[in-house]
Formats: structure tokens, sequence, C-alpha cells
């Protein structure tokens, strides 16, 4: 199981903007999932996000 708790901290500092764009989901999901884990990436773009958290030699343990 990942953090149960979300990391209101990271989110206070991490809003989502309002209209974001792939990119900017993409970043804030790999962002995200290395910072809190309180919600799964969308199915749409989580190959982007692992790809991008690839980058940074980081294993999702799912
Ligand atoms: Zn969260």
């Amino acid at each position: 199981m990942r953090n149960a708790t979300p990391n209101a901290e990271w989110h206070d500092a991490h809003m989502m903007p309002k209209n974001p764009t792939r990119a900017q989901r993409v970043q804030w999901h790999a962002e995200h999932e290395l910072a809190c884990g309180c919600r799964p990436v969308p199915a749409s773009i989580e190959a982007d996000v692992a790809a991008s958290n690839k980058k940074r030699n980081v294993h999702r343990s799912n």
C-alpha cells in the first residue's frame, strides 16, 4: 500500500493548473507519485508518467 495520507504540504505547493496541458499533467503526476501518491495516475498518461519517473531511476511498486 502506498501513502494513505495525502501529502498536504506538497499539494499546497503544487496546485494543478485549471486547464492543464498534457505535459503539465504528466509532470504533475510524475512528481506527485514520488512526493505523495494519494491518487492513481490516470491511465491515459500513465505511460508518460512512468517514463518520466524512470529517467530519475525511480521504480514504481504497485
Ligand atoms: Zn497526493
